[in-house]
């Protein structure tokens, strides 16, 4: 078996322990004398799989029990236009930060439904730096505060301690590429939300997870579909679910708690992400491009002084197992995402490389 490190932003590295164990259970699942993919939704032993893998979420997180959790589909993209549909019910505006790409296209759609305020961005500098938040620029009529928790294309973060106090209004977080993967206290959001891809499995799962008294006042004009109580009386099963993608980011949940929790595993992002920093801070060839004290634990940015030295150095990382390296097009550059999947190894041997690569290239 020749696997390469995987540092693509997503879909990403999964964990080998749990690629294996659903090999293992592929053809058939426990008893069942099938596969999880041909059970229906409303066997036995589906609800157990799903039931199971809320309950580990729930315990991972430590989500309160005045929160539902819901497996939807759609991306994170869908969740865009489900959240200002199901929360800009009462005055019909909302409070954003647009720290990045991923902020503004949920910016953007939120204005379809109703006032977007806009109350700190980035965008001057490129998005390379978490702006500063002044309560006195928060609207507090606002219907919910939204903020992308970790930018994936630019490389910054909001940790737990940077969440503002908006004073009762809702905060709804966008957590699709830092889910599991350092501690946020659920109790001060509203509404949190992840894409599957990145940290917790493969594509087709969103996660969505809401305060209850914020469920049941979407708009009129919000299909069926796309209102979270919808999902929420049924369990997340009022239609079929994405059934494998459940069961496999149930896996995910059981690995994470076998290692320790989310605690633990951001210890290890922070041990990992340390590693490549401090690099990046010592080198004279790579730089890194994002403002040190915003820097992610999941995704980090860097250059070389020449176009020509990106294209060598990531050219020559994929012949020796280090992909999917090249930035995001609107950055350059290179980018390593080092989501919970990526062992630290993976990690030490990038940094060992990019030292060699200096000295040959200096
Ligand atoms: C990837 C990503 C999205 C979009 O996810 P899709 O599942 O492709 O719709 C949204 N927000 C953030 C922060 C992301 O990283």
């Amino acid at each position: 078996m020749n696997r390469v490190f995987n540092f693509s932003a997503g879909p990403s590295m999964l964990p080998l322990e749990v690629l294996e164990k659903a090999q293992k259970e592929f053809v058939s699942y426990g008893t069942t004398g099938m596969s999880v993919m041909e059970m229906s939704h409303r066997s036995k032993a589906y609800e157990e799989i799903i039931f199971g893998a809320e309950a580990n979420l729930r315990e991972l997180m430590a989500v309160p029990d005045n929160y539902s959790i819901l497996f939807l589909q759609g991306g994170g993209s869908t969740q865009f236009a489900m959240v200002p549909l199901n929360l800009m019910n009462k005055n019909n505006k909302a409070d954003y930060v647009k720290t990045g790409q991923w902020s503004k296209k949920a910016i953007s759609e939120a204005q379809k439904y109703g006032k977007v305020n806009v109350v700190a961005s980035s965008e001057d500098t490129v998005f390379n730096y978490i702006p500063t938040l002044d309560p006195s620029k928060f609207d507090k009529e606002a219907d919910y505060f939204y903020m992308t928790l970790n930018n994936t294309i630019y490389g910054t973060h909001i940790p737990d301690s940077l969440i503002p106090n908006t004073n009762g209004v809702p905060i709804v977080g966008d957590m699709s590429s830092n889910i599991l993967a350092e501690r946020y206290d659920i109790s001060k959001f509203g509404l949190v939300f992840a894409g599957a891809q990145k940290n917790l499995g493969p594509a087709g799962l969103t996660i969505a997870i809401v305060r209850n008294d914020l469920m049941g006042n979407a708009m009129d004009i919000t299909p069926t579909m796309l209102k979270y109580d919808t999902h929420a009386k049924e369990k997340s099963l009022y239609n079929t679910p994405p059934t494998y993608s459940i069961y496999f980011a149930g896996l995910v949940f059981e690995w994470v708690k076998s290692l320790g929790g989310v605690d633990a595993m951001q210890k290890i992002n922070e041990e990992k992400a340390s590693i490549l920093y401090d690099f990046l801070d010592n080198s004279k060839l790579f730089k890194g491009t994002v403002v040190k004290k915003d820097r992610s634990l999941m995704n980090a940015p860097f250059i070389l002084p020449a176009e020509e030295l990106n294209a060598k150095f990531i050219k020559e990382a994929s012949a020796k197992g280090f992909v999917n390296l090249k930035g995001h097009r609107t950055v350059g550059g290179m980018r390593a995402s080092i989501y919970n999947a990526m062992p630290i190894e993976g990690v030490k041997a990038l940094v060992e490389f990019m030292g060699k690569f200096e000295l040959e290239n200096k």
